[in-house]
């Protein structure tokens, strides 16, 4: 089946980002993966040639077109390069970090950071987590308490993508620490500010690219021209957002799986046992028919949520449902890869190898598998 999805000028823009990829990541991907970072030059190149902020008005350096199915090639292209790690850092700042910055932000605070965001000098984070809370977010403890028309902040947040790399920080913070939801705020917090530090960047299973990192806040001055929106509604903008978040690693995760099945079929197409390719025996192909199938219906539901999300019509739990399955899809199909390739799928000089290891967060970043059940559980009235 054709995807009926895209129209020429997505596959355009497909062919350029691929070729973007093929010049500034993957010849280089091997060293961002050994030191545990992209470059932060790449995140320069990819906004200079246009895809970074494609839907910030053209005022501010962006592409001026609200169509997420732009964000959509960037993450296919980026699992089929084999590249998800450094590539994460990209879909982050266009797909989870940028809505903050267009929808929230008044007029003064876009001249300041849209530009930087678009051209790629200022990378983008977003910090909710804390060593002792993930899940239940309204119990963070990270604190800002007001001082004039300043907040000072302390706390810390761990597992923070782009955390080395990152400019600005949407940091989660309890403006009202008594308060658990209504007590949340969201402030910008700015590399180079007093009292900001980063910790270490953590050592991961896989997603070696991407810089993941522990920040500490310590009496940081933060101006109250950082906050995003109102005060006491940082939990609301939260949720509002989750859903593109959300999609964005489910649109990941059936890429992440259209890739691997890619490869397998190649490999079990040429590699030989008992004088045949190991794609004749029946376990092989059904494990091929089963990962061909699954994709093709994980990728129908993302195509379908794409289009809701850009109607502005899809629901949290369209966007949990779709996050959950097709994460554990990834995961599903990932492992028959591996399988099926025997011990070379073991090898992380295989991208199969890798793609396991690299799979098996995404069923808990962006809330996991088990809070994407409850968000679909709690609307069924049960
Ligand atoms: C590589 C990586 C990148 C990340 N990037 C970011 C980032 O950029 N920004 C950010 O803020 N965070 C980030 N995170 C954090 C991530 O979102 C959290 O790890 C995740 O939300 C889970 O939180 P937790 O680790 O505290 O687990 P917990 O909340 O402690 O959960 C532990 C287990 O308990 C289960 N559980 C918890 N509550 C319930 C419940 N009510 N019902 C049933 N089961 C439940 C969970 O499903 C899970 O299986 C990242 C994490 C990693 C590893």
């Amino acid at each position: 089946m054709r995807r009926t999805l895209f129209e020429e000028e997505h596959d355009l823009f497909r062919a350029s980002f691929r070729r973007f990829l093929d010049k500034e990541v993957v010849p280089r991907n091997d060293e961002f993966e050994r030191d545990g970072v992209m470059d932060r030059s790449v995140f320069a190149r990819a906004g200079e040639a246009g895809f970074l902020g494609m839907d910030v008005d053209e005022a501010y350096g962006g592409g001026g077109v609200r169509d997420f199915r732009y964000n959509l090639v960037i993450g296919e292209e980026v699992q089929a390069a084999a590249v998800n790690g450094a590539g994460l850092g990209i879909t982050l700042h266009n797909d989870i970090c940028l809505p903050y910055f267009t929808r929230l932000t008044d007029d003064d605070q876009k001249a300041r950071w849209l530009p930087g965001i678009c051209s790629g000098e200022l990378v983008t984070a977003i910090a909710m987590t804390e060593p002792a809370i993930g899940s239940d977010l309204a119990s963070m403890t990270t604190t800002a308490r007001r001082d004039g028309d300043h907040y000072v902040v302390n706390g810390s947040k761990t597992f923070i993508t782009n955390g080395i790399n990152a400019d600005l920080v949407i940091t989660a913070v309890k403006t009202d620490p008594e308060q658990r939801h209504a007590g949340m705020s969201l402030l910008v917090l700015e590399r180079g500010m007093d009292g900001f530090e980063r910790g270490r960047n953590l050592a991961k299973v896989g997603l070696h690219a991407q810089d993941t990192a522990e920040l500490f806040f310590t009496d940081v001055r933060v101006p109250v021209a950082n906050r995003l929106g109102d005060e006491g509604a940082g939990f609301r903008y939260l949720v509002t957002n989750l859903p593109q978040e959300r999609l964005s690693i489910a649109a990941t995760g059936v890429a992440a799986a259209r890739a691997a099945f890619e490869w397998t079929l190649a490999y079990c197409r040429e590699r030989q046992a008992f004088g045949q390719p190991i794609g004749s025996f029946q376990n092989s192909r059904f494990r091929l028919a089963e990962m061909a199938t699954e994709i093709e219906v994980g990728q129908s539901f993302v195509d379908r949520c794409v289009l809701g999300l850009n109607a502005g019509e899809l629901t949290a739990e369209e966007a949990a449902m779709a996050k959950w399955w097709c994460t554990e899809l990834q995961g599903r199909v990932v492992d028959i890869g591996v399988q099926l390739h025997g011990g070379y799928g073991y090898m992380a000089e295989y991208p199969i190898g890798r793609a396991y290891a690299d799979a098996r967060i995404t069923r808990i970043y962006g809330g996991t598998t088990e809070i994407m059940k409850e968000i679909v559980g709690r609307s069924l009235g049960v």
